[in-house]
């Protein structure tokens, strides 16, 4: 079984019909390509013999000054010996003689390495022997040409470097098949392609000074040190340094007996996948070409023919063998296969196989399909590298018609690309601003609008709620537009650069389109592309089923899977899942999503909606007309409140209280500032002082969370109340309320306790007056480094902690992330920071910090509640460090919950 010679190190591993040396699981050595058709014959396909130099040879070859272990050449000898006799046929024999092919292999495929060369062997002498072998010259002279091309491209490094340079071979092709006047290779004559063949060996002579090797082991130590030479090769390298593929992997080189496609029309090769991979559906589907070879099938010289559609009546039992090694291999490999194969006089022959790459529409038919085949268990199909979490995303948002995308790319539409922060496809006119759009929306209900924007704020938020999509010029993926446009589940994209909004004009210019206010645009928000126009959309099925009612469950396969899929979720993952939601729809939305409480509700976007009587409370100058403001606003928040406690249903509701500071409720120009002054009643000199008194130079570090509530008490007293009677008045109706009163930006046992205290005092008296009790919990949001050290003294007090990540990221990083997009790219691609710290925990620093206050909190409190609320709760990673480091839940955007429920169950079975 082994190669003939022993050595200490082995370097050279054989695989054919009498047994391997090698297996899938030795992937580092032999490459993906050598391990799977090591494995492949060891279950018994049919793999046409060959073998396996290892990537150990690669790096002796780099340490040694491009030179191989002296073994090597009798190693090769002996396992071109092993082929021979397994294959009956003869290297380098004038009678029956026996080709090869060279292929490169690196652990993962790596585009930029040396490309394959086939029918190694032929020279003037053995093409006869094969002609007369095969009985068909034509076929013999064929390979021939194919093979001096081959070489003369790949190991003597002919072929074209840039798009100006010509392919001399192809030219001398093109020229043959001019004169005989044909139009396909195959139309070629063997008395035509032995011309070509001379013409090419004289080609090469020209371009590279050298003689085609008649030799035919020559001939495969110029390819085999063609594939390691490929390694270092600049694109190799550049293609390595951007993947961060380590260049100690090194590649390994297969020699392998050829087998043909190209002997007659009993022949042909292909491609294929055992299901399909852009929907998932079962059965063989791929591309093959009758007589033809290798790479003729990518190539697009013929247009290949559709397995499903006709190998079946083309060649029966060839397709029927294919179907059932299909199967074999998934049931081997546990995963959907990518295969090559080839059919010789009706023969077929395996040449290679790979788990395939998938939507996320498949990912997920895939794996329920294979669970219920009994192919792998729950847990396997929750794993990660089956169901990237991300991929549900693909499941909930209306998609672009691929074909309708496809023709507006054709056409030329479209215009820029940006960061692909809200996924989703939103077609419709292009307004500039949020009054706009709520305008536009009480005229027509159904208007579709897109937002562009060069940013958006807390103002903009009606407008954003009305409009389709999102798009803006500046921001990242953290900042207001894209975090809101999540929340609400709306297709966004943002930092889009190359958009020059000219909000006076009212047009938007890309190079020189310029768009005007209610033009039509496209905005992809999977891939971050704009649109001019309109691309034609598709509603998700999951939605129809879930928010929409439009669609019966029983109705939708894609539902029903997905259904199934999140119940085995659910089975296995120990984190629960929250949301974060201001709105009954929005909490009703995250229920349909299976959220099992709110995580965060931000009072503030409550106030958007009175803002006149909240701008009033601000322009008070003394508490006695804060309160008057204050009394205004209580019944409205209480309404809020009530409406929130009615949706949830006795889930869990944390509400935190009122946390940005407030010059950002006030409007700045002067023309806003008199028209509240009208309505308010006090003088547009007041408001701009008030405004510039307010001012600060750092508002993310200013007056705000809690410090808020501690110089105003009466704001927080006022909330407390609404929430209180809110949580009495649905309790009393029926409904079990269980709400949880969180204080922001807490560092200081001190400040939790001042805030406490009225929170407490002020249910003490609505219970009283309402003469009804309500279960609550006062906690706090853990978001300074602070309160993270001082952990273990607000945990006296304190009965949750909810780690706001978002502020938590900005105070430990010192990184504004509405100043960070000018910088964070070049952080990414110069590996100074591993992540977008805004999207994925930065875990060694926020996460060390979240660390000391778990610890902290649970030993005042070995029972705390622990959260998160972050942005971060719906990234995948992140939630597998909160399941890490023992968190009870995650909150996140409502159309992000099945993607954290399923990252929490991910987290959970990686664990086993
Ligand atoms: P790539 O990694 O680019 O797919 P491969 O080494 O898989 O390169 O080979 C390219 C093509 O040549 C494939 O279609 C493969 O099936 C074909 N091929 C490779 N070796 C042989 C062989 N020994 N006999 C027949 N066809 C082969
Ligand atoms: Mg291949
Ligand atoms: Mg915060």
């Amino acid at each position: 079984m082994a190669t003939a010679v022993k050595t200490a190190v082995k370097y050279v591993y054989s695989f054919g019909p009498d047994g391997t040396d090698g297996e899938a699981k030795m992937r580092d050595l032999l490459g993906g390509k050598g391990a799977n058709l090591a494995e492949m014959t060891k279950i018994g396909l049919p793999v046409p013999a060959g073998f396996t130099i290892g990537t150990n040879v690669c790096n002796y070859y780099y340490a040694h000054d491009k030179s191989y272990p002296t073994e090597l050449k009798e190693l090769v000898s002996a396992a071109m010996a092993k082929i021979e006799q397994e294959m009956g046929a003869k290297f380098g024999s004038t009678t029956n003689p026996l080709l090869v092919s060279c292929r490169s292999g690196a652990r993962d495929s790596m585009p930029g390495m040396m490309d394959t060369v086939l029918n190694i062997g032929l020279n003037d002498q053995t093409v006869d022997a094969l002609a007369k072998q095969s009985g068909n010259e034509r076929f013999a002279w064929d390979s021939y040409r194919r093979f001096v091309q081959m070489y003369g491209d790949v190991v003597l490094d002919m072929k074209p470097k840039t798009k100006e340079d010509h392919d001399p071979f192809e030219e001398l092709l093109h020229a043959k098949k001019e004169k005989a006047g044909v139009k396909l290779d195959t139309e070629l004559s063997a008395p035509q392609l032995k011309e070509l063949v001379a013409e090419f060996k004289k080609a090469i002579k020209e371009g590279t000074g050298k003689q085609f090797p008649d030799d035919p082991m020559q001939q495969v130590w110029g390819a085999i040190g063609a594939v390691f030479g490929s390694w270092m090769n600049d694109r190799a390298v550049v293609y390595r340094r951007t993947y961060g593929i380590p260049h100690e992997w090194g590649t390994a080189v297969n020699v392998q007996a050829m087998v043909f496609g190209n002997l007659g029309d009993d022949c042909a090769t292909g491609v294929a996948m055992t299901r399909d991979v852009a929907l998932g559906a079962p059965g063989l589907n791929g591309d093959y070409l009758i007589n033809a070879q290798g790479e003729d099938v990518v190539a697009g010289i013929r247009t290949p023919k559709r397995i499903e559609e006709t190998l079946a009546k083309d060649m029966p039992a060839s397709h029927k063998e294919l179907t059932e090694i299909g199967q074999k291999l998934e049931k081997h490999y546990k995963d959907v296969q990518d295969i090559e194969f080839t059919v010789q006089r009706g023969r077929v022959w395996m040449l290679q196989t790979r788990n395939a790459k998938r939507t996320g529409f498949a990912a997920v038919r895939i794996a329920v399909d294979f669970v219920n085949e009994k192919l792998i268990t729950k847990q396997e199909a929750l794993q990660a590298r089956r169901i990237p979490a991300d991929d549900l995303n693909q499941l909930l948002q209306p998609l672009y018609d691929p074909k309708s995308k496809q023709k507006a790319l054709k056409e030329g539409r479209m215009l820029a690309k940006g960061i692909n922060a809200g996924p989703g496809a939103a077609s419709g006119k292009i307004c500039f601003h949020a009054s706009d759009a709520e305008a536009a929306w009480l005229k027509d209900k159904n208007v579709e609008l897109i937002l562009v924007r060069r940013e958006t704020s807390p103002e903009d938020l009606r407008g954003m709620k009305i409009a389709k999509g999102i798009l803006t010029a500046f921001g990242g993926a953290s900042s207001h537009a894209a975090l809101v446009s999540r929340q609400m589940g709306k297709a966004c994209i943002v930092g889009c650069g190359d958009l020059d909004i000219d909000y006076r004009a009212g047009t938007m210019t890309v190079g020189s389109t310029v768009l005007r206010v209610g033009d039509d645009i496209s905005i992809d928000g999977f891939t971050g592309e704009v649109f001019k126009g309109d691309v034609e959309e598709r509603p998700s099925e999951i939605l129809q089923v879930l928010l929409d009612k439009t669609l019966k469950p029983e109705e939708s396969e894609v539902y029903g899977r997905f259904q199934q899929l999140m119940g085995w979720v659910d089975e296995n993952r120990k984190l629960k899942v929250r949301t974060n939601a201001d709105e009954p729809k929005q909490a009703q939305e995250a229920i349909a999503f299976g959220a099992e409480g709110i995580g965060l509700c931000r009072t503030e976007h409550m106030f958007f909606d009175h803002i006149d009587d909240f701008r009033q409370m601000i322009l008070a100058e003394t508490l006695e007309g804060r309160e008057v403001a204050l009394a205004k606003l209580l019944p409205f928040q209480s309404e809020d409140f009530a409406g929130l406690f009615q949706a949830m249903n006795g889930r869990p509701v944390t509400i935190r209280l009122l946390d940005p500071p407030l010059h950002e409720f006030l409007p700045h120009q002067p023309a806003e500032q008199a028209e509240l002054a009208k309505k308010i009643g006090v003088s547009a000199e007041v408001i701009a002082r008030r405004v510039a008194e307010l001012h600060e130079f750092n508002p993310m570090l200013g007056h705000r969370g809690c410090r808020l509530g501690i110089v105003y008490p009466e704001i927080t007293r006022m909330q407390a109340r609404a929430i209180f009677e809110a949580a009495c008045q649905v309790q009393k109706s029926g409904i079990k309320v269980a709400v949880e009163v969180m204080v922001p930006l807490v560092g200081f046992a001190a400040e939790f306790k001042d805030q406490e205290a009225i929170i407490r005092e002020t249910a003490t008296k609505v219970f009283g007056e309402q003469k009804v009790k309500v279960e609550y919990l006062v906690g706090t949001m853990v978001e300074v480094p602070r309160a993270c050290a001082c952990a273990e003294s607000v945990a006296e007090r304190a009965e949750f902690f909810s780690f706001g990540t978002n502020d938590l990221t900005q105070t430990t990083l010192g990184m504004s992330r509405d100043d960070y997009a000018g910088y964070i790219n070049h952080y990414r691609e110069h590996d100074i920071v591993p992540n977008d710290p805004f999207q994925t925990i930065d875990i060694d620093g926020v996460g060390a910090l979240m660390k000391i206050a778990v610890a902290g909190g649970r030993k005042a409190r070995p029972n705390l509640k622990i959260g998160i609320c972050g942005e971060h709760g719906g990234d995948p990673a992140s939630v597998h460090f909160c399941h890490a480091i023992g968190l009870d839940y995650v909150s996140c955007s409502p159309f992000r919950v099945p993607i954290a429920r399923l990252a929490a169950a991910q987290a959970a079975v990686a664990g086993k």
